[in-house]
């Protein structure tokens, strides 16, 4: 489902991570990006090889975000990265599907909380 973007995308941009929005079929949060001219809801969770794998599997398409560009995951993509090492893979918006959870969500970076890397 279309929905309204939450903002104009400036002049020229033909990648462009617009920020957050909300879906108008189902009130789901969304992430919204631009890529060659075309708006792309996706939903915001990241998703791990299986989440992407579970994606694929109900035709949703798949997106490699290295903020500030976004790249499609089409069947090379994903042949030659199977789970990318820097940035996030997001899977498109479709009204009706639960959100990913458990497996198909990305392992969170390990955060440390000061300089000292331990070693
Ligand atoms: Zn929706």
């Amino acid at each position: 489902m279309r929905t309204r973007a939450p903002y104009r995308y400036p002049a020229g941009a033909s990648q462009y991570i617009g920020g957050k929005g909300r879906c108008r079929g189902c009130g789901a949060g969304l992430k919204v990006l631009r890529y060659d001219a075309l708006t792309i809801h996706c939903d915001p969770a990241h998703l791990s090889q299986i989440g992407e794998l579970g994606a694929l599997l109900l035709r949703l398409r798949t997106w490699h975000v290295i903020e500030p560009h976004i790249y499609r995951r089409h069947s090379i993509a994903i042949a030659d990265e199977p789970f990318p090492k820097i940035g996030y893979v997001l899977r498109e918006h479709r009204c009706g599907l639960t959100a990913p959870e458990g497996a198909a969500l990305a392992p969170e970076p390990p955060r440390y909380a000061s300089d000292d890397p331990g070693f």
